[in-house]
C-alpha cells in the first residue's frame, strides 16, 4: 500500500514538473489541466453529453440504422426472403456521446482520427465498453469487429481509429476483436461533404467479409455515426458472410457502437 502511494506521489510530481514546461490542456475547452486531471478538465468531464443509448433498445441511432437495413433488405428480397420465415430483427445501436460540430466534445474523435492523439480516445472508448458491458442489450456480445479502412488510407495514417476504439470495447466486454474478417477492398471517396444518398452510393459494396460462425452477437465499431451509410454497408457484408455459413439473422445479431453520434438529444 505504502509503495503504491509513493508511486502515485512520484507520478503526480512528475506530471506537475512536466506541466511547467509543456502545460497539458483540456481537449474540449482548452483550459490548463490540474495535476489530478487528465484529457478533460473537471467541468467538461462532468458535462459530457452522454446519449444513454446503451440503455435503450430503441433510440434515434438504432432507428436510423434499422431504416437503412430494412430498405436494403426490401430491395434485395422483394418477394419476402427472410420475412417469409421470420421477422428481420431490430438491431441495437449505441454511442457514448452526442457529436455537435459546434461543441468541443467533437475534438475527442477528431484527436484520435486526425492527430494520432490516443489517450482521450482510448479513455472514452473504454468507458463506452464499460457502459455496454453493464447493459442487458450488449453484455452478450461475443465478437467485436472494427470498420476497416482501405489499406492505402490505413498505411498513410499508420493506424485505424475504429480499431483503437474496438480494442478498448472488446477488453471491457471480455470478448475477442477480429480484424481479419471484414475488409475494404474498394477505395471510396472522403464522405465529409456528401449527401445521405451520395454517401450510401459511395460505400455500397465497398466491404467484403469472410464467412464465419460460432457467434451469437457481433458488435460493429466505428468512431462516429453520421448517416449510418458506412455501418449499413458493413452490416450487409457481415450478414452475407453469415448467410453463406448458414446462419440466419435470428441466430446472430449484429449491433453497432460508436464513440460519438451526430445529432441532438
Ligand atoms: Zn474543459
Amino acid at each position: 500500500m505504502l509503495i503504491k502511494d509513493s508511486i502515485k506521489e512520484i507520478k503526480a510530481i512528475a506530471i506537475a514538473v512536466a506541466d511547467l514546461f509543456m502545460p497539458r490542456r483540456c481537449l474540449v475547452c482548452g483550459r490548463r489541466l490540474a495535476v489530478e486531471e487528465s484529457c478533460l478538465c473537471r467541468a467538461c468531464e462532468s458535462d459530457v453529453p452522454y446519449t444513454y443509448f446503451w440503455m435503450l433498445g430503441r433510440n434515434q441511432m438504432a432507428d436510423k440504422l434499422n431504416a437503412l437495413v430494412q430498405r436494403r433488405f426490401e430491395a434485395e428480397s422483394p418477394a419476402g426472403g427472410f420475412s417469409a420465415v421470420g421477422r428481420w430483427p431490430y438491431e441495437y445501436a449505441a454511442a457514448l456521446f452526442f457529436y455537435s460540430s459546434s461543441a468541443g466534445y467533437r475534438k475527442i474523435p477528431q484527436a484520435l482520427k486526425y492527430h494520432a492523439d490516443f489517450p482521450a480516445g482510448r479513455r472514452y472508448s473504454r468507458r463506452l465498453g464499460e457502459r455496454l458491458a453493464g447493459s442487458c442489450l450488449f453484455s452478450d456480445v461475443d465478437m467485436v469487429i472494427p470498420v476497416p479502412l482501405h489499406w492505402t488510407r490505413r498505411w498513410r495514417r499508420g493506424y485505424n481509429q475504429a480499431e483503437v476504439i474496438a480494442k478498448e470495447i472488446a477488453g471491457a466486454l471480455g470478448c475477442r476483436m477480429r480484424t481479419d474478417l471484414l475488409s475494404r477492398p474498394g477505395r471510396t471517396r472522403t464522405q465529409t461533404k456528401m449527401s445521405v444518398e451520395a454517401k450510401g452510393r459511395n460505400v455500397a459494396g465497398a466491404f467484403r467479409c469472410r464467412p464465419f460462425g460460432g457467434v451469437r452477437h457481433v458488435l460493429l465499431v466505428d468512431d462516429v455515426f453520421t448517416t449510418g451509410a458506412t455501418l449499413n454497408a458493413c452490416h450487409a457484408a457481415i450478414r452475407a458472410a453469415l448467410a453463406s455459413a448458414g446462419i440466419s439473422p435470428s441466430e446472430c445479431r449484429i449491433s453497432v457502437a460508436t464513440l460519438a453520434y451526430v445529432g441532438r438529444p
